[in-house]
């Protein structure tokens, strides 16, 4: 059964390029029937908060990327760490290591002056146990000093790294805690994680993860790294250009579903697919689609592919994600007349907004109780003459039965019967309807507020 991971340091909130492996490993996982798992590597005490905790785990749950049972703390299982480099020990695949800073120093000093590798080469390696000092030490791991280690990458292909090039990495430092290196090993392997899906800055710490399988003899997970994401410059992702938090993006009003499928297309593709559903990208996701150089992250696609989102979510679904919206965005909760409006407008917003505060501006005719006040634009089709004719249509509407056909068949003949093109006509009645000059059709306007509302409208604007 495939397992896979996200493996969050809780240092910060979750940025784009958390979300992206994040998400990756979950369609992995579920596209597999295997499962996907969350550790929490707050191994590093000083940088690890409570609240980036908090804040991955919201934007993973907004993002809708679940994951199987509880997430686990790196940190609670420092002892296991513990225990396994006390194996390694045991097995002689580690070693104590004494010797101090300054011994280390002046080994590199020493093969800087001779021109030689600065790999501190401890003199403890292969010391006979008799002649341990009653002295702090270190646990470090034997790296065999010839022959190279291959990381058969899913995406890198095959990368070689010369043995002499690693040094005999500490596993227990002289305190006796584990290292960053050792618990992501242990907790992989106890946590069956059988493929490691992550960024390609972890590419040079696989090499020295793979010494630590091999001297536990366990096996190893697959790997694929990723390259990371840039900005549309190609350069470094920044701020400006989408280095955010993911609990921006849903301030932004991007749809989660949109978000997912914007950040599968980043980096991995499957031929020229670009808009697609979560089932879609969990039966077509595989490491052979991912892209070996960076992708570039661009504002325009986003908005592209969560517009196309938004036009296929069903109305209670996409009702109830506006609602989230607007709390998120510190927006009044709708009463029961809005959501009630907002709901039966849906039809007619939904394939014509990029983002939801797009379409809660389009919605604005829904939104209004009470009193419409025209903005500037709108006012201009209010003048005399236009209100005028608004105030000889609103007795013909009385007697309509307010269905489209009969909206359409009133409003023509008016038109007609008054010499004026039907867009003539459209300008005051969107200013009377929604205060707005552009706005959704007069006819779905009407049909949403209903015949109550809608004349009330009217013979405000009227007046
Ligand atoms: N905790 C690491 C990070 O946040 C990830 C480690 C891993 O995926 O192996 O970059």
């Amino acid at each position: 059964q495939v397992v896979t991971r996200f493996a969050p340091s809780p240092t910060g909130y979750l940025h784009i390029g958390g979300a992206r492996t994040a998400l990756f490993n979950w369609l992995y996982a579920r596209g597999r029937g295997g499962k996907f798992l969350l550790r929490i590597e707050d191994t590093d005490r000083a940088r690890s908060t409570p609240e980036a905790t908090e804040a991955i785990l919201k934007g993973m749950d907004w993002l809708g990327l679940d994951h199987d049972g509880e997430a686990v703390s790196q940190f609670a299982r420092a002892d296991r760490h513990v225990e396994v480099a006390n194996e390694l020990l045991a097995k002689g695949a580690a070693y104590k290591c004494f010797s101090t800073q300054e011994d280390i120093e002046a080994f590199r000093e020493k093969a800087r002056a001779e021109g030689t590798s600065t790999h501190f080469q401890s003199p403890w390696r292969d010391a006979d146990p008799s002649t341990f000092p009653d002295a702090p030490f270190v646990v470090r791991l034997k790296t065999p000093q010839d022959g190279e280690t291959v990381i058969e990458d899913e995406v890198q292909g095959i990368v070689r790294i010369k043995n002499a090039n690693l040094d005999d990495m500490i596993l227990l430092r002289s305190d006796a805690t584990p290292v960053y290196m050792l618990a992501v090993v242990v907790d992989d392997h106890d946590m069956g994680v059988t493929h490691v899906i992550r960024g390609d800055d972890h590419l040079n710490n696989a090499a020295r993860q793979m010494g630590i399988y091999t001297a536990m003899g366990w096996d190893l997970p697959v790997y694929a790294h990723i390259p990371l994401i840039h900005g549309p410059d190609g350069k470094k992702l920044s701020k400006r250009h989408g280095a955010l938090g993911v609990e921006e993006y849903q301030a932004m009003g991007y749809p989660a579903a949109g978000m997912r499928n914007y950040l599968a297309r980043l980096g991995w593709s499957h031929g020229d697919d670009e808009f697609f559903t979560d089932d879609q990208a969990k039966e077509w996701f595989g490491t052979d689609g991912i892209g070996k150089s960076p992708a570039r992250f661009d504002f325009k696609k986003l908005e592209n592919i969560c517009g196309q989102h938004i036009a296929i979510t069903d109305d209670a679904a996409l009702l109830q994600e506006i609602v989230m919206y607007r709390a998120v965005a510190g927006l009044p909760d709708l009463t029961d007349v809005q959501s009630q409006r907002l709901n039966a407008a849906l039809y007619c917003l939904k394939d014509r907004a990029k983002t939801f505060p797009e379409l809660i501006e389009k919605a604005h005719f829904a939104l209004i109780e009470g009193a419409v006040v025209p903005d500037e634009k709108a006012a201009k089709n209010l003048d005399s003459v236009s209100r005028g004719i608004l105030s000889s249509l609103t007795p013909q509407l009385q007697n309509a039965s307010w269905s489209r056909d009969d909206l359409e068949t009133v409003l023509n003949r008016f038109a007609e019967e008054n010499g004026m093109k039907f867009g003539k006509l459209a300008g005051p009645l969107r200013a009377a309807l929604a205060g707005r000059a552009a706005t959704p059709s007069v006819f779905d306007m009407m049909l949403v507020l209903g015949k109550e509302t809608s004349l009330e409208r009217l013979t405000q604007a009227a007046t």
